[in-house]
């Protein structure tokens, strides 16, 4: 019989598409044993390495190769497993595979989907959700700094972190619904068990836990960065200098369009997406105009916008035009290029606009001057703090849920100061607090979640 729809046995390749030296193909399943036993006559001992040749219905041989059998729930699903190492080219692969499909008929194998690996092994306890994102953001790493932070997150660094928290948020609470019954100790309850104190050691926690969290979504989302100017001051030949430096992987960007020019490079290990624009200028040439209207989106999303300047016009009225209209709490750097051509000596280090607020510098983008300064300018006032690299990669979602948890218990607190204190909604902004945190491990999750999550694996994982 075969097994419901979402319990059946899958199967996919594991390497990446093209030519390699050895390619894998994995199959997970509740018990994989009568496939095996279809599939090489014979039962493999679990995690035992077998060198044997991979046969089709006639006995041809298809390819010879490893076969490794893993035993639910010993394995990275938490099902039977087995993988295939073959030789790793598309077409052997694929016949390997339709020979496993064959055989797997009449257990219901099929194609896996994305990330149904990975997602089994949530499912059956293997990885808490935090983990399991790890896992793509580790496959994903475009930094040494990246793959790093996400191997913290995946062997469990921020999940116990974050239930280390909860755990302290869970006996509070229990302390506190304990005195429910008694409501006339409500009053002495919040100094007899010094809940308060309690309360803000959890807060402070919680702040340091949200203040790595914005540094572990800067080093997995990156930063956007806008080269905003009038044309001609530099700003592509600053993009060129920036990215021609860069030894790190350069991965291309989806949307890069011609009029848009998107180049990725990191910073220590920040990964910055530089955007250069079109000139902003006024103008009567419809195109122009156009690409104009873009760079002002652009700049709408920016985290940051270095706003380039010619240093022989450093009082140009367009730039200040251009400053006045520039989203008032985005950090702007201001930097003022083509040093070179300028008689006096000028400062290298950064300093602070009195008028505007903004970081001030002096560059050359030709030779190169004040470029250091520049880099290390750029990541300090988009809030990355060297130094205190988070030891995990964080998401959105990550941090939404570590804030929405900081917001109940800033409530908490609240409730707890009055002097009749209630302590029933002081313990219910607890409970709340602790749903927040559990949807990060994901012991609240919903299907629409986990679908997001898991689609965006690729095939195999
Ligand atoms: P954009 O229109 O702002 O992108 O400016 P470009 O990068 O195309 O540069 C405009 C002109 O300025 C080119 O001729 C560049 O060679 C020149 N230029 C750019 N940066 C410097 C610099 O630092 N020093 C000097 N002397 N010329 C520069
Ligand atoms: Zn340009």
């Amino acid at each position: 019989m075969n097994a419901l729809p979402d319990q059946q046995p899958i199967i996919a390749i594991a390497t990446a598409p093209g030519r390699g030296g050895i390619g894998v193909i994995r199959l997970s399943g509740k018990t994989l044993a009568p496939l095996v036993q279809g599939l090489f006559g014979q039962e493999l001992t679990p995690r035992h390495a077998y060198f044997r040749p991979f046969l089709d219905q006639d006995g041809q041989m298809l390819d010879e190769g490893i076969a490794l059998y893993f035993a639910g729930p010993h394995s990275y699903t938490g099902e039977d497993v087995l993988e295939l190492q073959g030789h790793g080219g598309p077409a052997v692969l694929k016949r390997v595979m339709a020979r496993c499909l064959q055989v797997g008929q009449a257990f219901g194998l099929r194609l896996a989907l994305p990330g149904e690996f990975t997602q089994r092994a949530f499912l059956n306890g293997r990885l808490d959700l935090a983990q399991a994102e790890a896992v793509a953001d580790l496959i994903d790493a475009s930094s040494e700094a990246a793959a790093r932070s996400a191997m913290a997150s995946l062997s469990g660094a921020f999940s116990q972190q974050v239930t280390a928290l909860d755990h302290d948020i869970v006996r509070l609470r229990m302390l506190v619904e304990a005195t429910l019954d008694f409501p006339e100790e409500e009053i002495d309850f919040l100094e007899k068990y010094q809940a308060r104190d309690k309360l803000d050691a959890i807060r402070e926690k919680l702040e340091a836990l949200i203040a790595q969290a914005r540094q572990g979504l800067i080093l997995r989302e990156g930063l956007h960065v806008v080269l905003a100017g009038q044309p001609n001051v530099g700003k592509s030949s600053l993009l060129n200098a920036l990215a021609g430096d860069d030894i790190a992987i350069v991965t291309p960007i989806a949307g890069t369009t011609r009029d848009r020019v998107v180049q990725q490079i990191h910073i220590d290990g920040v990964p910055l997406h530089i955007v250069d624009t079109a000139g902003l200028r006024e103008t009567e040439d419809t195109v122009e105009r156009i690409g104009i209207q873009r760079s002002w989106a652009e700049i709408e999303k920016a985290n940051v916008i270095l706003h380039l300047q010619d240093a022989r016009q450093p009082d140009d009225p367009l730039d200040q035009e251009i400053t006045s209209r520039l989203p008032p709490g985005t950090p702007v750097l201001k930097v003022y290029n083509k040093v070179d051509l300028l008689e006096v000596e000028l400062p290298c280090p950064a300093t602070p606009d009195a008028d505007s607020g903004a970081t001030t510098l002096y560059i050359s983008a030709r030779n190169g001057a004040g470029l250091g300064t520049l880099r290390q300018t750029l990541l300090n006032i988009a809030g990355w703090q060297p130094g205190a690299e988070s030891p995990w990669l964080a998401r959105e979602r990550h941090l939404h849920a570590l804030q929405e948890a900081q917001l109940h218990l800033i409530v908490a607190d609240e409730h707890a100061s009055h002097d009749d204190s209630v302590l029933d909604l002081f313990a219910e902004e607890l409970r709340l607090a602790h749903e927040e945190l559990c949807r990060i491990t994901g012991q609240f999750t919903s299907d629409d979640l986990l679908g997001e999550i898991f689609s965006s694996f690729c095939i195999g994982k």
